[in-house]
């Protein structure tokens, strides 16, 4: 185990990092093994029985996979994680354990469009989960909308695509006078801007797929448990994990596992029974590319504050959201939760609304049209035609993304050339 006080920079090139105890090798192994020889009969029984910690069968541990968990958990100082086969993967996985039919998640009205989708759609329809929303501007609309009945909010620390910072803080306290989990999807702020934990958050979720891996190369989901939240004391609303659990031989996760009670769960009941871990080859990409976060990150936020200052004097544009920027909404949150940064992707609007928008799109060169974010290349789409498009007018106007929006990912590449594009591309809109 690294020593998990040194910093976020040294935590991310060597947490979870060898040498492998067998051949020494520097950098980790892809095991991409199905499954691991017990040493005897023992030995199994005691796997199956949670009694140690082992390499079983990869829907549930992956040596390659556990790797990528230890080095996640550290970097954002929890107890421990799971890594899941995409970042909506992480989130069911995350409520399957919290929620059952009947039950509600208080969810923002400002998250990426699939979760939007899939938290407005698929939890209530297939599951039963109700999901009253709440405008993450306002931590007073949220505690209005807890009920006896709600089992989580559940929140992006930076939101996709408009950039709103939540108040974490405010949140969290509404979550613990609830007695429930915070559960923040930390996404786009990576814990390069913002340690979720730091400011009161029981869960962290990740779409590994976009900054942590960052060369677009690897999907990925991960779940970071904080290993702060009461489990026992809450035991009645979240019998999963703080209760004797049928699903697993009576075991009271809680009580036998402690502060990593719920991410052991996680890989012994999610993973088990929702089938979604993450691949070994993925767990490898999204390690190696996880290693330069810091150093993107750094370049990453640097070029998309300078490209939101140039786009906000232009005159075919009528806003930037940019967290980043000083007169920015977001900006007093942004320097509270995000280092005063803003990340890398943002949203403008063009003057000559949607044909504009769909001129510009087809006229840049350098940025790809495409629906990621997190790569080092920069990206570029409008929102209210592809990922927000499951939405209504209304939806889209909430969530940011109606249709005189542009969003972009802000690559790594050197600015000039990027800010070079878009001025070429606005100029024939
Ligand atoms: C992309 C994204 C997700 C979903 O992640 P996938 O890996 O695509 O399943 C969730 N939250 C945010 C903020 C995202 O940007």
């Amino acid at each position: 185990m690294t020593d998990t006080t040194y910093d976020l920079e040294t935590l991310s090139i060597h947490a979870g990092c060898g040498p492998d105890s067998v051949t020494g090798a520097r950098t980790i192994p892809v095991h991409q093994s199905t499954a691991f020889v017990f040493q005897d009969a023992e030995q199994a029984a005691n796997l199956f029985a949670l009694r140690e910690a082992g390499f079983v069968y990869s829907r549930l541990t992956n040596p390659t996979v556990g790797a990528l968990e230890e080095k996640l958990a550290a970097m954002d100082d929890g107890s421990a994680a799971t890594c899941t086969s995409s970042g909506h993967a992480a989130q069911m996985m995350v409520m399957a354990a919290l929620l059952t039919p009947g039950d509600e998640v208080a969810s923002s009205q400002k998250l990426y469009g699939g979760s939007l989708n899939q938290f407005a759609v698929l939890f209530p329809t297939r599951f039963g989960w109700k999901s009253p929303t709440f405008n993450p501007t306002d931590p007073d609309g949220c505690k209005a909308i807890i009920t006896d009945k709600t089992r989580a909010i559940f929140l992006e620390s930076l939101s996709n695509p408009e950039g709103v910072v939540a108040d974490l803080e405010a949140f969290a306290k509404i979550a613990e006078d609830a007695g429930i989990p915070l559960v923040v999807d930390n996404t786009m702020a990576t814990p390069y801007l913002c340690k979720p934990k730091d400011f009161g958050a029981n869960i962290v979720t990740y779409s590994t797929t976009k900054f942590i891996s960052g060369h677009g190369n690897a999907m990925g989901g991960a779940v970071v448990d904080c290993g702060n939240f009461d489990w026992i004391k809450y035991g009645d609303k979240y019998p999963e994990l703080g209760k004797p659990n049928p699903g697993y031989g009576d075991i009271n996760f809680a009580e036998t596992f402690g502060p990593a009670a719920f991410a052991i769960h996680n890989h012994a009941v999610g993973l088990r029974d929702i089938g979604c871990n993450q691949q070994p080859m993925n767990a490898y990409l999204t390690f190696v590319g996880s290693e330069t976060l810091s150093l993107r990150m750094a370049k990453h936020c640097e070029n998309a504050l300078a490209l939101a200052k140039f786009l906000k004097s232009h005159d075919k544009v009528s806003f930037v959201n940019y967290a980043g920027l000083p007169d920015s909404p977001n900006n007093a949150n942004a320097k509270k939760y995000m280092k005063g940064q803003g990340g890398a992707v943002f949203t403008f609007g063009l003057k000559g609304g949607y044909d504009a928008g769909v001129k510009l799109i087809e006229s840049v060169k350098l940025f790809s049209h495409l629906a990621n974010i997190g790569d080092t290349r920069s990206l570029i789409i409008h929102p209210a035609s592809t990922t927000h498009s499951q939405l209504d007018d209304a939806g889209k106007e909430k969530a940011g993304a109606g249709p005189d929006v542009v969003r972009v990912s802000i690559g790594i590449e050197n600015y000039k050339d990027i800010e070079g594009d878009l001025a070429q591309a606005l100029a024939q809109v």
